[in-house]
């Protein structure tokens, strides 16, 4: 019988560099599938339907949920994201591994409904460098930005519940680290 797949679950406070680090790890990694998330929220500059998210109305986001589509879904920063529940399902049935980029509350439901899952949290190097990161992205207004930075402050007290914790000083050795976490978890 096929070996169900892994679930890697990842996040990190917003700007925290983790949208960067999954891409580096999807290409190097080929095996590993990505979830692409649903989210009530607007498509930011360069964002793709299909491919950074599938982009909902309210409506639609609220018949996901009646229908039972989501794995997890949380409000954050002020709008709704879900991780598609098939998707997710099939996937690992088939012994695919999956990496789902989501945030702290996401993190502790999967963990709840699919014992098995590997958390790894994301840390910048400090306040001061997140917030200079969040400022520098500019795709967010100056309260979107402080807004997230109270959230990052929150989000701190959920590492406890995760199974890692990477610091993300530098790309490349961060990227690395998690590689490190997905072969282990694989061959354990
Ligand atoms: P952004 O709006 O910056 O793309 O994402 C905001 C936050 O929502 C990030 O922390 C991201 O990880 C989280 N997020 C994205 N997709 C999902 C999801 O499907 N479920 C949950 N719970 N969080 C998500």
């Amino acid at each position: 019988m096929k070996k169900r797949g892994i679930l890697f679950v990842i996040s990190s406070p917003s700007g925290g560099g983790k949208t960067t680090i999954c891409q580096e790890i999807l290409e190097e990694l080929s095996e590993l599938a990505y979830s692409i998330s649903v989210t009530s929220r607007r498509p930011r500059p360069g964002e793709r339907d299909g491919r950074d998210y599938f982009f909902v109305s309210e409506e639609e986001f609220d018949k996901k949920i009646e229908r039972d589509e989501f794995a997890e879904w949380a409000q954050v920063h002020g709008h709704r994201y879900g991780t598609p529940r098939q998707f997710l399902e099939e996937t690992l049935n088939y012994g695919r591994d999956i990496i789902l980029d989501i945030d702290v509350q996401g993190a502790l439901k999967i963990k709840e409904r699919y014992k098995e899952a590997c958390l790894i949290f994301l840390l910048p190097p400090s306040f001061e460098v997140l917030a200079s990161r969040l400022k520098r992205r500019r795709t967010d207004d100056k309260t979107e930005v402080e807004l997230r930075l109270r959230r990052a402050r929150e989000e701190l007290a959920f590492l406890k519940h995760y199974h890692h914790a990477v610091v993300n000083r530098d790309l490349s050795q961060t990227v690395e680290e998690i590689k490190s976490i997905i072969t282990a978890e694989k061959t354990s």
